[in-house]
């Protein structure tokens, strides 16, 4: 079968890939779309490091194919949205509601593909870049068939992540302001689900003015480039009655927008760090800028609930509240994805969708 391997150097799309059979408690998943996140080239510029050779991508969705032992939740031929998780479902934080703090989903490197006689690493538990894949149960979910493929691969990354951030980390309330720095694949979900919570003012930052029209159509109240301001803290504050946002999302990872975001916060509100910066960036802020309840916060995963996230994303999805098909910006067969990479470099898409054989 073919899949996209970065083997340290290079990144290249390969037919002779091979994945084990599923076992106890697993799945064997056909891939039938599947999103490129800027956290997979992050692996290739090495921002993340990880062991190659890598069968990468992290966000997809496709149709079961084969359940090994004792899977009684899936059966062959379901469709199902990836979780990058694979939490254990049995330690005090998955029975606790928090399955983004299970241990078991921390730094296992298993190596379930092989290709000319050597084992290849999955990425982020998944691989979604591979025609057929192997997971544990639990990181298929199971979507209704009106969702399209390429619609559903981009839950389990930025959508995910974007609406867990601001349903469950920061728990955005009606009438909170928010900020967004970034209109990308995290950001723009930031924005609608600060939308569905009643969220008000919704203020987007960012430098491509092109990402203006769809940040606005999910419920971006109003859009500032950042390039057009000497002080953008203080622009954004001026629109904010003088005093900052409740809640202030960084999508990006840089060091100057994660500083600027915590300057951004009003009293008793929240920076929120979504954005992925490389593994050295420091970042300087002033703790008495923290003194009036500033919560600086970490958000790993949306901190989400798959299952129940999942369900309630299609359910939304399929009410006309939450909006998948308008994320996806165009779509590429998957031998045509060093164009979508180009694309995505160029700024010209806010996310790419790769397309299996077998697609819709
Ligand atoms: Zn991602
Ligand atoms: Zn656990």
């Amino acid at each position: 079968m073919q899949g996209i391997v970065f083997d340290g150097q290079t990144l290249a799309l390969i037919d002779d890939l091979e994945v084990r059979d599923p076992g106890p408690g697993e799945v064997e998943i056909e891939i039938r779309a599947s999103g490129v996140c800027h956290s997979d080239l992050s692996v290739v510029n090495g921002t993340i490091p990880y062991p190659t050779p890598v069968v990468l991508g992290h966000e997809g969705a496709g149709v079961v194919r084969r359940c090994g032992e004792g899977v009684a939740t899936l059966a062959p031929g379901d469709p199902v949205a990836l979780s990058t998780l694979g939490q254990c479902g049995a330690c005090p934080a998955c029975d606790s509601g928090r399955p983004t703090m299970c241990r078991e989903t921390f730094g296992k490197r298993p190596t379930p593909f092989r290709a000319r006689g050597m084992p290849h690493h999955n990425f982020a538990n998944l691989s979604t870049f591979a025609e057929r894949i192997v997971v544990k149960a639990n990181q298929a979910i199971r979507i209704p068939p009106e969702v399209p493929f390429a619609s559903a691969a981009l839950i389990g990354c930025g959508v995910l992540t974007g609406t867990g951030a601001v349903f469950h980390r920061a728990k955005v309330g009606p009438g909170d302001s928010v900020v967004v720095i970034g209109a990308g694949g995290i950001g723009l979900n930031v924005v609608q689900a600060a939308r569905l919570a009643g969220a008000h003012p919704i203020l987007v930052l960012d430098t491509n003015r092109e990402k203006q029209a769809l940040a606005r159509q999910l419920g971006a109240t109003g859009f500032v480039d950042p390039r057009e301001h000497e002080d953008v803290v203080a622009a954004v504050k001026a629109r904010l009655g003088g005093w900052g946002a409740r809640h202030v999302f960084e999508c990006v990872g840089a060091k100057t927008l994660m500083e600027q975001a915590i300057q951004m916060v009003d009293w008793g509100g929240n920076a929120v760090m979504l954005g992925v910066p490389s593994s050295e960036t420091r970042v300087e802020f002033l703790p008495a800028a923290t003194f009036l309840d500033v919560t600086i916060m970490g958000c790993r995963y949306g901190s989400s609930q798959p299952q129940a996230d999942v369900a309630r994303i299609c359910e939304l999805y399929l009410a006309g509240r939450l909006e998948l098909d308008a994320l996806v910006s165009a779509r590429y067969p998957l031998a045509d994805w060093p164009r979508l990479v180009e694309d995505m470099k160029a700024g010209r898409i806010a996310r790419g969708v790769l397309e299996m054989p077998g697609g819709r």
